[in-house]
């Protein structure tokens, strides 16, 4: 099994806790890798790096914006040439299918370009200001030290969305990848040296979230944490970046609904829930995990659906024929099933599924069959928790206002699906509903060119789009006298 080391200050070395971990393939359950086991003293070596490589006399500091996005550029450009083997590494680590991750992989250049591309178009203001004889201007400027922690679902991809903002904009970074899949982010940890960024710019430490992520958010040299993961951890993470008065970006979880109207395209319907819930093992944050159909197609509808998802392949997610894949994680494994089990006995009826899966094709790796309830009723757990698997809740509605009132009625707002052929309908629901993301007649459409993120306790701040680089800068306002007069120096100017 290869042994990983840290990144620090742009060399490789072992953890000061002298311990490695295993990292589990998921549709073996067997160890594939050993990453390094960091603990505070390696956080704390590489935040000095990363404060070292933010000081001003800094090689990273004293470089152009436009260098800044060269760098970036040519990081994309690696990362497009190392695309298939880093996929086949996070499907090894984390079970997602190899065509998801291929999918994900040839795409995550695109936000090192462009957010390369925005490096040197980072710009303050001239204010024409109310007072005379006075002049005044704002400068963007990096915040310094950004601790980024990402989960396990899409681990490159989700870093790309931290990274190449906070790059671009001059920051500095120490990463720290989820336990269970950080095999990619050591891998790519190469590719920040041969794109040419000087040392310590980008710090990678692995291991546990209590030992590494805790004394990461908590250092007091860390100026932002862009924390994507569940809204439990998230919600830890920001009352310990709280006491630093740190800047905080969080992507937390979501119970999005999909919202199908009777005049819709079912077929195109259909296949979009289907895809909501079941792409990906319902492992993605964005999972569509509450169906909700209109009462006067219910039947029909949850024919249709059930007869498509029970076509879905299991198996080996490296196979290209593949469409669902293991649990990431043994505890996730679990976590799935008890929610299940939880589902039956608060009275919704499993339609399909329901157990773990004992299909020969899932071998020994931790399957889950997909799964659907019916009579769901929204106090149940099932409608309210995020279960981060390929379970799927569905819930008739009577119009649109009880569409919106049912969608709505959760904490989370992190996306939503709205099918129907109607624009004023399309149009008023987008409107209404309280999610970052609104999809009509489509899901799980993403771009490094949209602006991605939650409302309510799905999240803070925003990833992708020219609004993401913003959570990365801070404003300076300068004011210079050009009036050559001495005011009054008791009255305010
Ligand atoms: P967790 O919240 O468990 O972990 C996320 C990251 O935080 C991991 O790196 C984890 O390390 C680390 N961490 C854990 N505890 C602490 C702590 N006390 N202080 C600092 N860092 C800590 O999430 P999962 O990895 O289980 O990922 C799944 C979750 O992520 C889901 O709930 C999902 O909804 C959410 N998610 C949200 C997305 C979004 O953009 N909104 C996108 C994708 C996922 P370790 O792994 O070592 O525990």
């Amino acid at each position: 099994m290869k042994k990983y080391q840290l990144l620090v200050g742009g060399e490789w070395r072992d953890p000061s806790s002298g311990a490695w971990l295993e990292s589990m393939n998921p549709f073996t359950g067997a160890p594939w890798a050993l990453v390094p086991r960091g603990g505070k003293a390696d956080v704390d070596a590489a935040v000095a790096a990363a404060k070292a490589a933010f000081c001003r006399q800094s090689e990273w500091r004293r470089m152009t914006a436009t260098g800044r996005g060269a760098l970036l550029h040519r990081l994309g450009d690696l990362v497009a040439v190392e695309a298939e083997r880093l996929a086949e590494i996070e499907t090894r680590d984390n079970g997602k299918l190899l065509a998801e991750m291929r999918a994900q992989l040839n795409y995550i250049p695109q936000w090192f370009r462009y957010f390369g591309g925005l490096a040197d178009k980072i710009e303050g203001r001239v204010i024409p200001i109310d007072k005379p004889g006075v002049f005044n201007f704002t400068r963007e400027e990096p915040l310094g030290v950004v601790a980024a922690i990402t989960p396990w679902n899409s681990p490159l991809l989700l870093a790309a969305w931290k990274l190449a903002p906070a790059l671009a904009a001059g920051n500095t970074v120490v990463w720290k990848p989820s336990e269970f899949s950080s095999v990619s982010a050591l891998e790519f940890g190469e590719l920040f040296e041969r794109a040419g960024f000087p040392p310590g710019v980008v710090n990678i430490i692995t291991g546990f979230g209590n030992e590494v992520g805790e004394p990461l958010v908590t250092h007091p040299d860390v100026a932002k944490v862009a924390f994507t993961g569940g809204d439990r951890t998230g919600e830890q993470v920001y009352q310990m970046a709280a006491r630093g008065i740190k800047h905080v970006t969080l992507e937390l979880g979501g119970k999005s609904a999909n919202i199908v109207f009777d005049d819709a395209d079912l077929t195109a319907a259909v296949n979009g829930v289907v895809s909501g819930i079941f792409a990906a093992t319902g492992q993605t944050c964005i999972a569509g995990s509450r169906a909700l159909i209109h009462r006067s197609i219910y039947p029909e509808f949850a024919e249709r659906l059930l007869a498509l998802a029970r076509t879905a392949r299991m198996g080996d997610p490296l196979d290209s024929g593949t469409q669902v894949g293991p649990i990431t994680t043994r505890p996730q494994y679990e976590k799935v099933l008890d929610y299940i089990r939880i589902a039956k006995e608060e009275g919704a009826l499993c339609r399909m599924g329901g157990a773990a899966a004992s299909r020969p094709e899932c071998g020994s790796g931790w399957f889950v069959e997909p799964t659907i309830f019916t009579d769901v009723r929204p106090e149940m757990r099932i409608a309210n928790e995020e279960v981060f698997g390929p379970v799927l809740s569905i819930i008739p509605f009577d119009d649109e206002e009880d569409a919106i009132r049912i969608a709505n009625n959760t904490v989370y707002g992190l996306a939503a699906g709205v099918w129907t052929a109607s624009m004023r309908r399309a149009l008023m629901m987008t409107e209404r509903l309280e999610a970052g993301t609104v999809w009509v007649n489509t899901y799980r459409a993403i771009s490094y060119m949209s602006p991605f993120g939650g409302y309510k306790r799905s999240g803070l701040g925003r990833e992708s789009g020219a609004e993401a680089i913003r959570e990365y800068l801070q404003t300076k306002s300068v004011w210079i006298d050009i009036s050559g007069s001495s005011p009054n120096p008791f009255v305010m100017r």
